[in-house]
């Protein structure tokens, strides 16, 4: 539904919503009263879950299957979002996959997948969005990068260059559209629960445990909750910021 002024309400559009952290921002945001624009990559029955779960909340969800490291299929992604939603208030980049390996053995192909998924399609779907925007003359992005992105991590320099990338992406665009009232701003999580970080050992969780002062993992809410008042009206002075959420990791 448009944001009209019989309607008020504002549509998010969060990519890898389908699971993990990105299905938690999915239902923190239709909490905070916003619809929902899910993007997947191929989960049809995990992205149709959050889709049920955030129409509990009584918002409206659809769910949009889109590789967005495609960037035809991430601007036909869009079009359809701002075609059923009339548009798109914040935009979160949250897809994104690893392919770990040490750098001596890293294939060309593990390199180029990872890079083309987290860092050019956040820049698709950023581009994509961008005339929009600035035609709203507001909103917010959200990107999701990484402490790995800051700190660096053995086994992981295509994963840690996506994340780094994404810093300065999102530093760009921020100077580019703070002139127009959209506010760009990267999110760095350290160790979280999801799918993603369940692949790890149990002797790799042990240690990367002994490394987080707070002591334990995160969890997708607690990221959830920090992309939704990046998201909020209070948060409309921070912008181009890159904000930890790792439990003291990478201080
Ligand atoms: P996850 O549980 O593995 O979920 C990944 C999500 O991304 C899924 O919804 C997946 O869709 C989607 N996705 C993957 N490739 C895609 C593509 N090409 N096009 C569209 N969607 C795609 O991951 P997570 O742990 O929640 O992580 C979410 C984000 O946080 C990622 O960017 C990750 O790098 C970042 N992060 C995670 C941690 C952590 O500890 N978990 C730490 C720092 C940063 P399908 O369900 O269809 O496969």
């Amino acid at each position: 539904m448009p944001a009209t002024t019989e309607n008020p309400r504002r549509c998010a559009l969060v990519t890898g919503g389908s699971r993990g952290i990105g299905r938690a921002v999915c239902l923190e945001l239709a909490r905070a009263g916003m619809d929902i624009a899910v993007v997947y990559a191929g989960n049809d029955e995990a992205a149709h879950e959050t889709v049920a779960a955030v129409e509990e909340l009584g918002a409206t969800a659809r769910a949009y299957r889109c590789d967005v490291s495609d960037a035809d299929a991430a601007n036909a992604c869009v079009e359809q979002v701002l075609a059923d939603f009339g548009g798109v208030w914040v935009l979160v980049n949250n897809a994104g996959i690893t392919r770990d390996g040490l750098i001596a053995r890293m294939r060309e192909d593990d390199f180029a997948q990872v890079i083309n998924v987290n860092l050019a399609g956040t820049y698709h779907m950023i581009r994509a969005l961008t005339r929009s925007f600035m035609r709203q003359r507001g909103g917010r992005i959200i990107n999701m990068s990484s402490v790995v992105g800051l700190m660096g991590n053995a086994g992981q320099a295509n994963y840690a260059a996506s994340k780094a990338g994404i810093v300065g992406l999102t530093k760009s665009v921020a100077r580019e559209l703070a002139g127009r009232g959209v506010t760009v701003n990267a999110i760095a999580p350290g160790f979280i629960e999801t799918d993603m970080t369940a692949a790890l050992s149990d002797g790799v969780r042990e240690q990367y445990q002994q490394q987080i002062p707070l002591g334990r993992l995160g969890h997708a809410e607690e990221v959830a909750a920090l992309v939704a008042f990046l998201a909020s009206d209070p948060a409309a002075y921070i912008t181009g910021e890159v904000i930890r959420i790792d439990g003291g990791m990478a201080m």
